[in-house]
């Protein structure tokens, strides 16, 4: 029968794991992948490391456990080198600062520990995120490989002590990396999966544009903050000029293409402040903060004057592809801004297409 204390101590190994599991969902929602992260992670492994080392639980008389190794092994997996790197030297620092006989076979063991894990995470897992169990099981196995220092731990029965370590530990650990690795590759891949459906719910699949939902997202704010400030808001309207015609005439797909190339050239012509987005069908809008009419209509200009000079369905065909602009410049509500872009458009429609129309055209023709 498990004594008390060693209850306790398998209830602290899983409090651990849980304070890690929401560190790590945390960290993956809030930080990009980068050094930042890298580092975060290395920092909690570490802790909870340190963690394990300041709760060790006596097994049977005699013998200590804790899950420092789980620790160490899955840092690298789930955090990369640095990670590894930095919760190595963490836990090196607690187990040294603990002291004790065994303090440098102690260090040696976590530093063998952390690497078995960078190992692990370069030649066996691959992408660690998602790991088998099967693949887990061999790693909390291998995290065990390291007890081997209790053997050069300087008292006359080192031999005897890692004879009694090894089958629990063994057990431990692996048991401990299996629970913990699982968890924590669930975590990455509802996190994989959030962000493939955010990007889903905002983007345009065909030009990886945002979508009219997401534009109208986001440009809500950017126009309360400009009547804010006091700055402009210009936005464009680009519609292509016949297209139902390309359609017609080269398929489909060729449409689909001419709308990709489209959002290309519209891409390389705004600045990266400047929203645009697929609006609906072959309409693509550009929110500029901080444009005033003139900067605009520039922009708008250049936007028209770069397509209808490379617009060629196919080289040396004579089909050419040209798009309208509309533009308005206002310090107002959205729908405002839009009704009189797209009045605009429709003004360069009339007028005869391959060309940008500004509001008080538009407004002056409605009227
Ligand atoms: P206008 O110069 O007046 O704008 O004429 P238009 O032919 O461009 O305008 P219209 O609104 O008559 O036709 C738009 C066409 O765009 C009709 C529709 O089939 C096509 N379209 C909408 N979405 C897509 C798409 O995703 N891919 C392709 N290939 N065509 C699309
Ligand atoms: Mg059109
Ligand atoms: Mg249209």
């Amino acid at each position: 029968m498990p004594s008390p204390e060693f209850l306790l101590g398998i209830v602290n190994a899983l409090g651990v794991f849980a304070l890690i599991t929401l560190g790590y969902s945390y960290l993956l929602r809030y930080t990009q992948p980068g050094v930042v992260r890298s580092v975060a992670i290395g920092l909690m492994f570490g802790v909870g490391a340190c963690l394990a080392i300041a709760n060790t639980t006596e097994f049977i008389p005699g013998l200590f456990i804790d899950p420092r190794a789980v620790m160490l092994v899955l840092a690298a997996p789930f955090g990369g080198l640095l990670s590894a790197v930095i919760a190595a030297a963490i836990a090196c620092a607690a187990r040294l600062h603990e002291g004790g006989v065994g303090g440098p076979a102690g260090a040696g063991n976590i530093v063998a520990t952390a690497l078995i894990g960078v190992l692990f995470a370069r030649y066996v897992i691959g992408d660690a995120r998602s790991i088998s169990i099967g693949k887990l099981f061999a790693m909390g196995l291998a995290s065990n490989i390291p007890l081997l220092f209790i053997l050069t731990v300087p008292v006359p029965n080192a031999a005897e002590h890692f004879m009694r370590a090894v089958g629990p530990l063994t057990v431990a650990d692996t048991l401990g990396v299996l629970v913990l690795g699982r968890v924590l590759s669930d975590a990455w891949r509802a996190h994989q999966s959030a962000e493939r459906l955010s990007v889903e719910a905002t983007t345009d699949p065909l030009t990886g544009l945002s979508n009219r939902r997401h534009f109208e997202r986001r440009v809500g704010p950017l126009l309360q903050q400009a009547n804010h400030q006091g700055t402009p808001v210009s936005l464009l309207v680009i519609d292509v000029d016949h297209f139902k015609r390309i359609n017609d005439s080269f398929g489909h797909e060729a449409g689909d293409t001419v709308l990709v190339w489209i959002a290309e050239i519209v891409r390389s012509q705004v600045r990266g402040c400047d929203i645009i987005a697929r609006y609906g069908g072959e309409e693509l809008v550009v929110a500029m903060p901080g444009a005033d009419s003139r900067r605009a209509m520039t922009v708008a200009e250049r936007i028209r004057a770069v397509i209808e000079a490379k617009g060629r369905i196919e080289p040396g065909d004579g089909h050419r592809i040209t798009v309208s602009i509309g533009v308005s410049t206002r310090l107002a509500r959205y729908a405002d801004l839009f009704s009189a872009a797209d009045e605009a458009l429709y003004a360069a429609k009339r007028q005869g297409r391959n060309r940008v129309v500004t509001e008080p055209v538009a407004v002056a023709q409605a009227a």
